[in-house]
């Protein structure tokens, strides 16, 4: 049997960042991967033309021109910027929150007077040290927001109150005094033209690569003495849950392909915050990518608790699963022969560009002799 010097568990964004760097100081790499593609959830699928975001819509951004030129040597980025539309019942509002989402909101035109009713609802609750996701919306940006716009969705998506939830989360999102619906703050943002698939075929390029292969089932049948371990699966599954699983949310993803329909929705991302609405968003993959041609192909995002055996997609970072994670972060830390990393490895809700700057960490620390 052929000898590498890693096994790498998992073709996502992180395992092919490594593999691409131990690749360029003349290491040999297993990929193995248990989906029947690589790419994790960066993943598309071409449906009559237009690249589909299987596992969710994904949009590049990032502060760091390190990774953004990192990034663009394995694809060409479009103009894309992100500015999701919010429907509240029958109210249609502009994201992030900024002057467009105040002045539909309140028919006001001015930043000050947005200011003037934001403090006003601020100061009905004079929270000063925000315990939890309610409390952080709430003194960001008062109560009207946070009841049309943030509550219905967050507890939808999180299936949690949102009193229970870290308050980091919201901290995501921007808000703004201008009339600016970019959804990021960051300075870079794109879509890959043709597709994200591109960027992990080209960092894979001729490493050997399993498909249809865990990691559990493939330790059974092969000996992988001296190979070292990168593993950016969960964590909890690597140790067998022992101290127990961690939570995770998962979604479905119910796709539609509409041939007679040219433009459904007239963007990328529509959000549906209220409650009583099953699903969270409604995704239309061709506008991602400034597309024309005929039919579309929507995506209604559906989010749900996992349970083993599922595709676990958002960590829950709430303190009770971030002390079980410090449990098997401990237990990792003992691993002398094993990498963790990655969303599920790290058990962190880490972007994209956090995702392929932790593995170029992690290859610098790791090939600084060589
Ligand atoms: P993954 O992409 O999950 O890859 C891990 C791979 O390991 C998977 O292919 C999995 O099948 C495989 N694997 C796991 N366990 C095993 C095992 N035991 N044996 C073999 N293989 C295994 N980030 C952004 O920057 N912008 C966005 O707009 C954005 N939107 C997102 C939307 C959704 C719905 C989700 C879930 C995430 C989003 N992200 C976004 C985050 C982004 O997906 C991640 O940062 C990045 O893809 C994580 O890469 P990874 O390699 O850590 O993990
Ligand atoms: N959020 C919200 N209303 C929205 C969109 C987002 O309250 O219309 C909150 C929600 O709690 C969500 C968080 O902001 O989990 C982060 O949103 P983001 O769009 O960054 O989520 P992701 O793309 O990671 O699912």
């Amino acid at each position: 049997m052929k000898k590498y010097d890693y096994l790498i568990v998992g073709s996502g964004l992180f395992g092919a960042v490594f593999a691409y760097e131990a690749k360029k100081h003349g290491k040999t790499c297993l990929v193995i991967e248990k989906r029947n593609h690589i790419g994790g959830n960066i993943y598309c699928e071409n449906v009559n033309g237009i690249n589909v975001h299987k596992y969710g819509a994904h949009i590049f951004h990032t502060s760091s021109r390190k990774i953004w030129d990192y990034v663009n040597q394995f694809a060409e980025f479009n103009h894309y910027v992100n500015s999701p539309v919010a429907v509240y019942k029958d109210e249609l509002y502009n994201l992030p929150f900024n002057m467009n989402t105040f002045s539909k909101m309140w028919g006001i035109k001015t930043p000050d007077q947005a200011k003037e009713i934001i403090e006003k609802q601020k100061a009905l609750f004079n929270i000063e040290n925000p315990q939890n996701l309610e409390e952080q919306a709430l003194s960001l940006i008062g109560k009207d927001v946070y009841e049309k716009l943030i509550k219905g969705y967050t507890e939808k998506q999180w299936g949690r109150s949102c009193t229970e939830l870290p308050a980091f989360i919201i901290r995501r999102l921007p808000v703004r005094y201008t009339y600016d619906n970019n959804y990021f703050n960051d300075r870079f943002q794109g879509i890959p033209i043709g597709g994200y698939n591109q960027i992990i075929e080209k960092m894979l390029g001729d490493t050997d690569v399993l498909l249809e292969t865990s990691y559990k089932d493939y330790i059974k049948n092969h000996d992988i003495s001296g190979m070292k371990i990168v593993y950016t699966g969960n964590i909890d599954e690597y140790f067998d849950y022992q101290f127990g699983a961690l939570q995770y949310r998962t979604v479905r993803f119910e796709t539609e392909i509409l041939p007679d329909v040219d433009n459904y929705q007239g963007n990328a991302v529509v959000n549906y915050t209220e409650r009583e609405i099953p699903f969270t968003r409604i995704i239309e993959h061709k506008h991602f990518e400034f597309s024309s041609v005929p039919g579309t192909v929507i995506s209604r995002e559906y989010s749900s608790e996992w349970k083993v055996g599922i595709e676990p997609y958002y960590p829950i970072n709430n303190d009770e699963n971030n002390a079980l994670y410090k449990k098997y972060a401990a237990l990792a830390e003992k691993e002398q022969n094993v990498i963790f990393g990655g969303r599920l490895g790290r058990y962190q809700y880490y972007d994209m560009d956090k995702v392929i700057a932790a593995a170029l960490a992690a290859t610098e620390e790791e090939f600084k002799e060589s």
